[in-house]
């Protein structure tokens, strides 16, 4: 089957509704394009698992704070179809802004606390704009299944959250980061990189890596773990650290050195130049 593009929210519900009477599930994976392959691999892991494959491709204002980059986040919709044609996909969901906010919106979810902490706190409602356009979406295209990247660690849980307290009928699928030969997880803002910074961005997964060898050594203390990726960043001078995390993965709670959880998430953003990158790594405990 061709690859359709729709953009419009009621040509979408009437192309799926007799998609869902008869019987086929419908995968989602939300995406503000200019794709790569890591939003490829959610793809196939929803062409692997439903009948009907809805990608969405919408550059979402409600998510971007004042000061960041939401008129000059990269855009190629074409480029985004041809891959997407080439994952299998049925169909690319590309609204405009005004399709999905014809006026001001009102109306917003806060997955309170999980929201509000870590990247969060850098972001001021941040959060809060990803879960209510992903509500949006789950509301147009109710999808039996909705697919995020780990890359985005927070992101991924105030989903889930957000599914869990208000019963949202899916089931959300956490994909694991896709990376580049050395280490550097893919991401949209890379093409912000010069190729100097681009030289330097390992440096974040090779801090995650130190970290790792840390927990698995049996060092548990945040405070320690933190200081070991703290430390190999420190030999970047490229790299800027804006946030460095160590939370219990399940719960993103600060972690108890005497009561350690099962597994340990480190979350990462940090500056090379004027692009802030994220990435992390979950541990399990030994
Ligand atoms: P974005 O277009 O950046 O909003 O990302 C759309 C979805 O793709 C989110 O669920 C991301 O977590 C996921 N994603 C982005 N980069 C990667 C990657 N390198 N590996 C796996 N998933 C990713």
């Amino acid at each position: 089957m061709p690859l359709e593009t729709v953009t419009k929210i009621a040509e979408l519900r009437e192309r799926l509704r007799p998609v869902r009477q008869a019987g086929q599930s419908i995968g989602l994976v939300p995406t503000m394009g200019y794709l790569h392959r890591g939003h490829a691999a959610l793809v196939d892991r929803a062409r692997a698992e439903n009948d009907v494959v809805v990608v969405s491709v919408f550059v979402n204002p409600l998510q971007f704070g004042p000061k960041e980059d939401f008129a000059s986040y990269p855009r190629d919709l074409d480029a985004d179809r041809k891959l997407l044609a080439e994952h299998g996909a049925d169909i690319v969901f590309a609204p405009s802004v005004e399709e999905m906010y014809p006026r001001p919106i009102t109306t917003h979810i806060e997955v309170e606390e999980l929201s509000v902490r870590l990247e969060g706190e850098r972001r001021p409602g941040h959060f809060r704009g990803v879960a209510t356009v992903v509500g949006k979406l789950f509301n147009i295209a109710l999808p039996d299944r909705a697919y995020f990247g780990e890359k985005d660690y927070q992101q991924l849980q105030v989903i889930r959250r957000m599914v869990a307290d208000l019963s949202f009928p899916l089931e959300i699928v956490g994909v694991p980061t896709v990376r580049d030969v050395d280490g550097v997880a893919l991401s949209s803002r890379n093409v912000y990189l010069s190729p100097v910074e681009r030289a330097a961005a390992p440096v974040l997964s090779r801090s995650l890596a130190a970290a790792a060898d840390a927990i698995g050594g049996g060092t548990v203390d945040p405070q320690d773990i933190e200081a070991v990726v703290r430390g190999v960043l420190a030999d970047e001078p490229l790299a800027a650290p804006d946030l460095v995390a160590v939370a219990a993965a399940d719960t993103l709670e600060p972690i108890d050195p005497k009561a350690p959880p099962p597994s340990i998430a480190l979350m990462l953003a940090v500056r090379i130049g004027r692009t802030r990158l994220l990435d992390q790594r979950v541990v399990a405990v030994p």
